[in-house]
């Protein structure tokens, strides 16, 4: 077993991972003589201080994370509550519910500060624009979610670890691979608990005729009735257009940040860019490949939590892997994998994100009338709404950005012409 799944790495890494991280693409982008993407110079200095506290909060709130689990074992604090719990409550069942629904709210709450300095600089820099009431209504939301959601989950995987001690990692995986799949389909089901939709159609017929004649040059199908507006602009001035669900519950959504704000070809862009997501299979894609990284991920973490275990579980009070407080511990090592990865999730991330900048220039190739200047004034638009600084650290988008840089990707934009002397696209034959 162990040599099939060493020789499964090997030819995944071989396979897909080195030509899909898009290394070259990273190193090759050296800042141009006469960048696309610019600031003027008041903006360029919030955009540059931002992005000094942008990386801080990314890598501070990560590392917080895995200290809070950490001390949670350290100081016994995982162990006493279990024993607490387990002289309290009657079925193991309930018992194992208030665990990890105490777990989960342990640490959101831990991670509040941190939440609410991020939710501080927002509305500083004039990017969020929704009071502390709201926020924190949107806070329980989401932790109402997380406890009743998570601590479910949380179980059934501690369940599994109990009842299959050696192979757990394996159905666990199985488990995790279904639930993957799962969340995407209803995730556009759980959105409307925290913004309002409506049909973009009602406010928007005009750019629903437009994006008609985008569809139609895809060759997919997406009706007016799947694209939505959503209310953004009673929180954000960030400007955004996505795409979500699977299958039955596909849609699209602009905000109404960019709906009317923006002219209507760049928004044609970025939705061309949404559909490129959905004509190229990035989804699909992105979760089986996500898959095949998990099943090696799972077994390595099996080996390391059992290691820790033994070599720390007396001083955490921690008998088993398979006891509550023994899921902890792999909690602490599924979190120190999944940020360790973070590099090479951010960099299929990136490779999926440029195939879908270039699909998305090419969608509007004959709609509007020069996809070149649309693509980099769409970028354009996006990085000053977001104060994207231009001159990110190549160490930053290597590890954090799940997208290339705007400056990147306006560069792109710019030098993006495969029709000159006649020739072709990459996703379109005209
Ligand atoms: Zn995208």
């Amino acid at each position: 077993m162990r040599r099939v799944l060493l020789w499964m790495s090997a030819l995944f890494v071989a396979a897909v991972l080195l030509p899909e991280l898009g290394l070259g693409q990273l190193l090759a982008h050296a800042a141009s003589a006469h960048p696309a993407y610019t600031l003027p110079p008041e903006k360029l200095a919030r955009a540059e201080a931002l992005a000094r506290t942008r990386t801080l909060l990314y890598f501070g709130d990560a590392l917080w994370g895995l200290a809070v689990l950490y001390l949670l074992l350290r100081t016994r604090a995982a162990s006493t509550l279990e024993a607490w719990i387990a002289r309290h409550a009657q079925s193991r069942a309930v018992q194992g519910l208030q665990f990890f629904a105490l777990l989960l709210a342990i640490a959101t709450l831990a991670g509040l500060p941190v939440d609410v300095y991020a939710h501080w600089v927002s509305l500083r820099y004039g990017i969020s624009v929704q009071g502390w009431g709201s926020w924190l209504l949107d806070v329980a939301k989401a932790l109402g979610l997380t406890l009743g959601i998570g601590a479910p989950v949380l179980l059934l995987f501690n369940w599994i670890v109990r009842v299959a001690p050696r192979r757990y990692w394996l159905w666990g995986w199985m488990a995790a691979v279904v639930l993957m799949v799962f969340s995407a389909f209803i995730e556009p089901l759980a959105e409307p608990i925290f913004n309002q939709y409506e049909p973009l159609q009602k406010s928007n017929p005009a750019l629903v005729a437009d994006l008609e004649k985008v569809v139609a040059r895809m060759g997919t199908r997406i009706p007016p009735e799947r694209m939505f507006l959503m209310k953004a602009s009673v929180k954000t001035n960030g400007l955004n257009a996505y795409v979500s669900g699977l299958g039955a519950t596909k849609r699209v959504v602009v905000w109404d940040t960019t709906a009317g704000r923006i002219p209507n070809d760049e928004i044609l862009f970025i939705f061309g860019h949404e559909s490129g997501h959905y004509v190229l299979h990035h989804i699909p894609k992105g979760l089986a490949c996500g898959a095949v990284f998990l099943l090696v991920v799972f077994r390595v973490c099996a080996g390391m939590a059992g290691w820790l275990v033994r070599r720390f579980g007396a001083r955490w009070g921690v008998q088993a892997l398979a006891g509550r407080a023994g899921f902890v511990v792999l909690l602490l090592v599924a979190s120190v994998a999944s940020f360790a990865l973070e590099p090479v999730t951010n960099a299929f991330s990136r490779h999926f994100e440029h195939e879908a900048d270039v699909y998305g220039q090419e969608a509007i190739h004959g709609i509007v009338a020069d996809p070149q200047r649309t693509a980099v004034a769409a970028f354009d638009d996006l990085g000053a709404a977001w104060l994207e600084t231009p001159t990110p650290s190549p160490f930053v988008v290597f590890w954090t950005y799940s997208h290339p840089s705007i400056a990147q990707r306006a560069d792109f934009a710019l030098e993006y012409d495969p029709w000159a002397n006649g020739g072709r696209g990459r996703f379109f034959v005209r």
